[in-house]
């Protein structure tokens, strides 16, 4: 059977190519140029946050935000156990032991109650990962954290231009990582980005993200050469990448909306059966508003998943399970994971399907995939 609806499908806003040209016309594809600067300025004012800096992946920027908050070996770090597993690598990768959290069984979030537990003396960071885009819940880990002096550093891959109490996700921890993969609302192929709210990182950051070097105050003039002045790699994408983001950047307000109407016919139209068959669909508070990233359904048992994969395969359409549980994973058994520890991420993982996602999935599409799931018989 060919797949006639993906699950995800990149759309663009019709400006990425002539901006690409662009950059390539000028000679200068290289790091931060015209368009990274673009996108800096449009993201620091569009989100309200001192400092941006592009990287070339969300695991690039959680990498960085690893190396800011000088994580050593011995130190550990909270992480939720179902969540891709850059979250925890980044952090693993300076020497830390992740410390897996349960989620929540309404939102999937990191679940809060559990922290005041697991925090250490040895505890660096907690980094909540906002599941779908939907805010976790942001004052009560942001007020644990600061009792016990620990760092918050928002994984936000899913929630660029969500917000919490108002406020967007991606400004409450000292830091924060945006991806823009191929799959996430904004693309360009492969990109990231670092969010730095706390003003004391942004001058360390920027030499991290030049190789070591203090090229970017070079670069302002203010100083009158470059040197090798810190650790560092190279995390800063090429000013092609940056044009084809810059685009889709430019067009958020009417990606959001195509986005929107994809969730909103699902929600709509799979609300009753759902009910019905005790099929739960994602969960809103109301004190998040969410970006549109993705929709899920949590099926009664792992073979009812397993079905509806398959009979949707056979119509042609592809759905997929999401994040393996990361504390029964080869390396998080390494760290004493074990079945029972994260029960509710156990019984997610098993249980939820993503339905085919993008912007510009039609009504006529979506009725094709709802009719298709009533028409499982397995549920
Ligand atoms: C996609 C994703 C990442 C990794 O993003 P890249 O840009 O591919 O490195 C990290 N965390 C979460 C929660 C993600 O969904």
């Amino acid at each position: 059977m060919t797949i006639r609806i993906p699950f995800n499908k990149p759309w663009l806003n019709g400006k990425e190519l002539y901006y690409i040209a662009t950059v390539i016309q000028a000679g200068h594809a290289s790091g931060d140029g015209i368009y990274t600067r673009k996108c800096h300025a449009l993201l620091e004012q569009a989100l309200g946050v001192p400092k941006v800096l592009l990287t070339t992946s969300c695991t690039d920027a959680l990498e960085m935000a690893a190396l800011l908050l000088d994580i050593q070996p011995g130190n550990e770090v909270i992480v939720p156990s179902f969540t891709f597993v850059s979250t925890a690598n980044a952090f693993v990768l300076r020497g830390a032991r992740p410390v897996f959290a349960d989620i929540r069984p309404d939102t999937l979030n990191l679940d809060e109650t559990q922290l005041e537990r697991l925090i250490t003396p040895r505890t660096k960071a907690i980094v909540p990962v906002h599941y779908g885009g939907v805010g976790c819940e942001m004052d009560a880990i942001m007020d644990v954290a600061g009792r016990s002096g620990v760092a918050v550093i928002e994984d936000n891959a899913h929630g660029l231009f969500g917000t919490y109490r108002g406020r967007y996700l991606g400004t409450f921890g000292c830091l924060a990582t945006q991806s823009f993969h191929e799959t996430k609302n904004f693309t360009c192929g492969e990109g990231g980005a670092l969010l730095i709210n706390d003003p004391q990182y942004v001058e360390r950051a920027e030499i991290l993200r030049e190789k070591g070097t203090n090229r970017s105050r070079f670069f302002r003039g203010q100083v009158d050469k470059y040197t090798w002045v810190d650790l560092g790699s190279s995390f800063l994408p090429s000013d092609i990448l940056a044009a084809f983001l810059y685009a889709q950047l430019e067009a958020r307000e009417q990606i959001q909306a195509m986005r929107r109407r994809v969730w909103d016919y699902y929600a709509v139209h799979l609300a009753e059966w759902a009910a019905e068959r005790g099929v739960q669909l994602p969960t809103v508070p109301g004190c998040c508003e969410q970006p549109y990233h993705m929709f899920y359904l949590l099926l009664p048992s792992h073979a009812q998943r397993q079905a509806l994969i398959a009979h949707l395969k056979a119509h042609g359409m592809l759905s997929v399970f999401h994040y393996l549980p990361l504390h029964l994973s080869d390396m998080g058994r390494r760290f004493g994971g074990q079945a029972g520890d994260c029960p509710v991420t156990e019984d997610v993982s098993d249980r939820l399907v993503r339905l085919p996602f993008y912007n510009e999935l039609s009504e006529a599409e979506q009725a094709e995939v709802v009719a298709a799931i009533r028409g499982c018989r397995d549920i």
